[in-house]
């Protein structure tokens, strides 16, 4: 910490991100990026052209990113912000709409970026704990006046909020505003996209780290009404108008307009997880039910850190969190096949042992 640190900075407790080593080669089971390369229309659409045009800025208003988007998920351009990754996103919600008078509502179990962001811009939060069994009450946000943030599909669970009690949520009370975090909703979540023209309360937030291999392109999005969008360019005019840098507006737009492809992988993680979730029963493991390119399981014979130490030993990183109710824990990602067979083998060779 320097002299220079103020206060509020110093006072921060900044997010940890999962490990990307540089050095050793490990089977990376810990950050939920996908297995597989982008589209190679993406790939194809940073080639060449776009990055002889570096020397000039990129379009702060994201026209081709926002426009394949909008076309995609049937909404107009102005219900769409694109963002350097949806964190940023996220930051313009949380700023935006969770300040003074308002204050904002998650559950204990959750992104940890939440957690992050409210510290950054020092809002009000309400932690509201998930039931014994991870699932989210929908009944404990009834009543909540300010912003509710919701991860459906949760993160670390894996675990998913039908749309019709989200919808309940929206309709009690129109003067409230539900933000939907919908990085995981592509591998079998439920989404409220389709609830956008209806609701003026609602924002819908995505990213192409996931589902659509993009996790170093940064691109994330929301959708909302247009006022709620004119609110988050208000921030984001204050903060970094040419966010998105132009390889990843070209990639992103590729990427969206590659329906086959994201689908294809989709469907991959999808057929993974099931083979991964009988293989860890069949093991003996708990695990909880995924609708995300991860699940979140625990071994119930050794405790969550030593079998994450462990594995990483073994060369196989997956994501553990030193924190209450979810200790024994593991989040473990969705890898290609032969990655998750090799994660078998070491845990049998770990636990027989
Ligand atoms: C990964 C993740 C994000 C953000 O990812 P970006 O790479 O910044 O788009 C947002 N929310 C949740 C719940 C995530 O797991």
């Amino acid at each position: 910490m320097s002299k220079f640190l103020s206060t509020e900075a110093g006072r921060l407790d900044p997010y940890t991100p999962g490990e990307q080593p540089q050095d050793q080669q490990y089977i990376k089971l810990n950050t939920n990026e996908s297995p597989f390369p982008p589209s190679p229309k993406a790939v194809e659409a940073v080639r060449g052209m776009e990055a002889e045009k570096l020397y000039l800025y990129s379009d702060p208003l994201c026209t081709v990113l926002n426009n394949a988007l909008a076309e995609r998920y049937g909404l107009k351009p102005e219900n769409v912000i694109s963002g350097n990754g949806s964190d940023e996103i996220l930051g313009f919600a949380f700023r935006a709409f969770c300040g003074t008078g308002r204050g904002v509502a998650y559950p204990d179990i959750t992104y940890g970026f939440y957690q992050a962001q409210t510290a950054l811009f020092g809002l009000d939060a309400t932690i509201v704990p998930l039931r014994k069994d991870f699932t989210l009450n929908i009944a404990d946000y009834m009543d909540f006046p300010g912003t509710v943030v919701i991860a459906n599909p949760n993160a670390p669970t894996g675990m998913m909020v039908p749309q019709a009690e989200i919808q309940r949520l929206l309709e009690k009370d129109p003067e409230r505003l539900v933000i939907v975090d919908e990085a995981y909703v592509d591998f079998g979540g439920e989404s409220c996209v389709p609830l956008i023209p209806k609701f003026g309360n609602l924002l819908v937030v995505q990213t192409m780290s996931k589902s659509r291999s993009l996790a170093g392109g940064r691109v994330g999005y929301a959708f909302g009404s247009a006022e709620l969008i004119a609110d988050l360019n208000r921030v984001k005019y204050s903060f970094n108008p040419y966010n998105v840098n132009r390889l990843s507006l070209a990639a992103g737009a590729a990427a969206v307009e590659d329906e086959a492809y994201f689908q294809s992988c989709c469907a991959a993680v999808r057929e993974n997880r099931a083979w991964t979730v009988q293989a860890l029963e069949d093991f003996g493991f708990t695990v909880l039910p995924s609708c995300a390119n991860f699940v979140f399981a625990k071994s119930g014979a050794v405790p969550g850190g030593e079998l994450y130490r462990r594995l990483k030993e073994a060369g196989i990183l997956v994501r553990w969190f030193d924190k209450d109710r979810i200790r024994d824990y593991l989040r473990i990602t969705i890898g290609s096949r032969e990655q998750m067979e090799a994660l078998m083998e070491t845990l049998k060779k770990l636990l027989r042992k």
